[in-house]
């Protein structure tokens, strides 16, 4: 084994991130520099921010909060910032970029958690946001998180939950499922029905030996032509939930037309209850043509998994009351507050200043709240629940785009 601290896979393990091993070497170095020079007891304020979404999405969702928290407890750092799972633009009404999150302490107390801290929001909240595009593209049908192959394995936790707070309504890791508190979903490979010879004797079998509780729901695309199968599937089993379609591409030829036919075929016959699942590179494009031509559900996966990171940059902007940026950020201690009618977000410099919406003309809330207070949690965690019911609320008032 190469030399990884004894580890057997190429992983940083919590006590890694925890002693900030996974920074890069200039904050070390930071460090060194400032405590030669006696500063590690001066303060700064920093805010999290990002200049552009990805893919010019008008917004995001803030996800990853509860791991960035965990990292930061007992270190003597204030922290405050959008709860997690808030649907964010990343600029203000007027054009301010928005800070998500700041940190406010002696510098060297958080100095070298810049970079683990931004993993974890810049990530998740990647992951997130896809997974709430591809909710808001799949409309109410059930939607299951499938990524989590696409990955490194030890992140499938961190993947399911953030793909679960966006909105999928399921994951398909063991591990993932225990993190959001359900049952982990899934149907079968095609491995099932290639080591069993044929289709048929696959379902028979998984019908046989599968804790009732599962659904049954088959793969009909292994061997033969997915009408065939799906009919054949409905009359051998007595249960059958649904059929899942995850034709190659090569054999799709109109993936949409496949579905309305098995549906067709399979409501001729008497099996309208024969829900139809599709997978297989499905993303937030695709979604809606096969929920028209009939899908009644989606397992989404790499597009979720593999999600564009959200660049968040952390910055200094005030020390001791004195505003300080780097060129390209807008310098200075911000309040940050939010129309309570739609997702327009504003900044006021002066405390109690309260800003209105310029497209409702409402007065605007307090956006930010007090997280962390010396190192001390002043909110205790959300269950993952929680969050994704917020997101959904509010989903249903942004703009799918
Ligand atoms: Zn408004």
């Amino acid at each position: 084994m190469g030399e990884n601290g004894g580890k057997r896979f190429f992983t940083a393990s919590d006590e890694d991130i925890l002693r900030g091993r996974t920074t890069d070497v200039y904050f070390k170095r930071t460090m060194e520099v400032l405590e030669a020079k006696g500063m590690l007891g001066k303060e700064a304020l920093a805010e999290m921010t990002v200049a552009k979404l990805p893919r010019e999405w008008p917004w995001g969702v803030f996800c990853g909060l509860e791991e960035a928290l965990r990292l930061m407890e007992g270190k003597d750092v204030d922290i405050w910032g959008l709860p997690e799972g808030t649907v964010f633009p990343s600029r203000t009404q007027s054009g301010i970029k928005l800070p998500v999150l700041n940190l406010e302490g002696p510098y060297a107390q958080y100095c070298i958690y810049e970079t683990p801290m931004l993993g974890f929001l810049c990530h998740s909240t990647g992951v997130a946001t896809m997974a709430a595009r591809c909710r808001k593209a799949a409309g109410d049908l059930p939607m299951i998180a499938f990524g989590i192959r696409r990955t490194h394995p030890a992140i499938s936790p961190m993947l399911d939950r953030s793909s679960y707070i966006g909105g999928c309504d399921g994951v398909s890791s063991l591990v993932g499922a225990e993190t959001i508190g359900r049952p982990a979903e899934g149907t079968m490979p095609h491995a099932l029905i290639i080591m069993m010879g044929d289709s048929i004797k696959a379902f028979k079998a998984f019908d046989e030996v599968v804790e009732p509780s599962v659904p049954r729901i088959v793969l009909v695309d292994t061997y033969s032509d997915e009408k065939t199968e799906a009919i054949a599937a409905c009359k051998a089993i007595e249960n059958l939930a649904g059929v899942r379609l995850d034709t190659p591409g090569s054999r799709r030829g109109s993936f949409t037309e496949l579905i309305r036919e098995v549906r067709w075929e399979m409501d001729l016959r008497g099996f309208k209850n024969v829900k139809i699942l599709v997978s297989g590179g499905l993303d937030e494009k695709t979604l809606p043509d096969l929920a028209r031509a009939g899908a009644d559900g989606f397992g989404v996966g790499t597009s979720i998994s593999n999600a564009p990171t959200v660049d968040f940059a952390l910055d200094i902007v005030d020390i001791g009351g004195v505003p300080v940026a780097k060129r390209g950020k807008f310098g200075g201690r911000k309040n940050l507050y939010r129309c309570p009618d739609c997702f327009a977000f504003e900044v006021s410099v002066a405390e109690g200043e309260v800003p209105c919406c310029d497209r409702c003309g409402r007065e605007m809330v307090p956006a930010s709240v007090k997280l962390m207070e010396g190192g001390r949690r002043l909110v205790p965690e959300r269950s993952v629940k929680d969050i994704r019911d917020g997101v959904l609320e509010q989903l249903r008032k942004v703009e799918r785009q």
